[in-house]
């Protein structure tokens, strides 16, 4: 049975070769990964851990006109408070009403672990179709639930008979899986077997009488599909990287729709009408993108993050290629690199020999380290925070540009702790959370990602690069800071290996 046809998604633990404890370099990393090895290694001591359902949360809540039903205790649903203010800065950025996403949560009690959740959760959903009239009700389902055996599925099913809304179950109990990146797969599971992706007669066209699709436009619409790119965003992908990927792709004559991420049911129904589906990150959509093409014979593009000069150009050449514009994109990738190398040149005295050390997802560190390298700065170590078989391509090139430099995946704290003070860098690029430890240790930072600024493509190159040489124009707030802050650690573990727990 293929994945799309069963009830609950596979965890990348099954579906992928994947890791998240791991030191080495890269070549023994991917090799590491192929044999399959990576998830037997693990630490003797765990520090914390993230929740996969915790993403598919942070996408659903982007979703217009939308509910979330959470299915388990009050506690898991937390996060949504913060995600709030992020969502509705994205949505206004996108020039759509700030509208808060609406949640609740059927609290399960001790007494509904021993007597099941069912009717609750049944009861919610009608509540969420009453009262909100939603277009779509997304039905969480947490650790608890998978755990006392609620069969929520087919809660989803019964409600679905009497809900005006769409109700999606996004099935992600956080214990099932050791990377939190299984909660794409969660939530675009729940989006391709309960949404239509598809456009309604009379909804979004005119039936033709021989009942056909269109009567009025047919040529001029097969015209525009032909032309016509999806495009798939992500939480860490900001309102002006879009911006500059539609610019760019606009250069080359193509149409550009961006999902999933701040899109309605009306725009999803309209999913199946491009050519070509293009990802903007290797670990994010393949799972989506596999079944628009199974489904409805859309080719997709999977080719690693337009970040720095030559990964922008291969990019833009891979989605040109299919449209018989490769020359095109050569022409347009060689009048950008141009403009944008002039701006940039100010900028690189004031970087280059820098000692840097990266971390984050693994895509993002491993294409910014090879890029930074090619500006002249030195790449002290990548640290992923997990590793899965979608980013072998991009490791290959890490090994190449930096064959004996020991890498890392990790999401310790601990780990990262040790690690700056040992290496010591001048300059940490690091995932959205981080700065505040980063700071205390003295040590200045620039976030990996930020929905608030540009990374992609020229645009973004050149605002990464102003603000690596800002975060060195003063770092007297970090040095001050540091000297004030006491650290959790024994003095004992700094001298210690960083990845000293790590164990096969
Ligand atoms: S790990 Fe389970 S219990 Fe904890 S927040 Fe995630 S879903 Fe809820």
């Amino acid at each position: 049975m293929s994945y799309y046809e069963q009830i609950m998604p596979p965890v990348r633990d099954q579906r992928l070769k994947i890791g998240d404890s791991f030191a080495g370099n890269a070549r023994e990393m991917i090799e590491c990964a192929k044999s399959g090895c990576m998830l037997r290694h693990n630490r003797l001591f765990w520090q914390t851990g993230a929740c996969q359902m915790s993403l598919s949360l942070m996408m659903a809540s982007t979703v217009e006109r939308s509910v979330i039903v959470m299915h388990g205790p009050i506690g898991c649903g937390a996060q949504l408070h913060a995600l709030s203010v992020q969502g509705n800065k994205g949505k206004s950025k996108r020039g759509k009403a700030p509208v808060p996403p609406v949640w609740l949560s059927t609290n399960l009690q001790e007494s509904d672990v021993i007597g099941g959740g069912e009717i609750k959760l049944h009861r919610t959903i009608e509540y969420a179709d009453r009262e909100f009239r939603p277009e779509i009700i997304f039905v969480v389902s947490t650790c608890a639930p998978n755990i006392i055996g609620d069969d929520v599925e087919e809660i989803v099913r019964k409600a679905q008979e009497s809900s005006a809304a769409h109700v999606v179950s996004l099935h992600c109990p956080g214990f099932k899986s050791r990377v939190v990146a299984s909660a794409y797969d969660a939530f675009y599971h729940g989006l391709l077997r309960h949404l239509p992706l598809t456009p309604e007669p009379w909804r979004d066209f005119i039936p033709n009488t021989a009942g056909g699709q269109r009567d009025i436009g047919q040529v001029e619409y097969e015209l525009v599909r032909s032309r016509t790119i999806n495009l798939w965003n992500a939480t860490s992908i900001g309102p002006g990287d879009e911006e500059e990927l539609i610019r760019l792709l606009g250069a080359l004559g193509l149409k550009v729709r961006v999902f999933a991420e701040y899109s309605s049911a009306d725009e999803l129904r309209q999913v199946s009408q491009a050519a070509l589906n293009v990802s903007m990150c290797n670990v994010h959509d393949d799972y989506m993108l596999s079944f628009l093409e199974e489904k409805f014979d859309i080719p997709y593009i999977i080719v690693g993050m337009p970040i720095g000069f030559s990964d922008t150009r291969q990019w833009l050449k891979s989605i040109a290629a299919r449209f018989g514009q490769e020359e095109d994109a050569e022409r347009l990738a060689d009048h950008e690199e141009e403009r944008a190398r002039k701006a940039i040149g100010p900028f690189l005295p004031k970087i280059q020999g820098k000692r840097v050390l990266l971390c984050g997802g693994v895509v993002r560190v491993g294409t910014e380290a090879i890029f930074l390298k090619e500006l002249g700065m030195d790449v002290l170590t990548l640290r992923a925070f997990h590793y899965e078989s979608g980013a072998e391509a991009i490791y290959e090139r890490v090994s190449e540009n930096f064959p004996n430099t020991r890498i890392a995946v990790s999401n310790q704290s601990f780990e990262f702790c040790n690690q700056i003070k040992r290496l010591k860098p001048d300059l940490v690029i690091s995932h959205n959370g981080t700065q505040g430890v980063l700071a205390k240790l003295g040590v200045p930072s620039v976030q990996l990602f930020d929905v608030d600024r540009s990374f992609f493509a020229y645009n973004g190159l050149f605002s990464l690069l102003q603000r690596i040489v800002f975060a060195f124009k003063n770092t007297s707030y970090q040095k001050r800071l540091s000297a004030h802050v006491k650290f959790p650690y024994r003095e004992s573990w700094y001298d210690r290996d960083a990845f000293h727990y790590i164990k096969d």
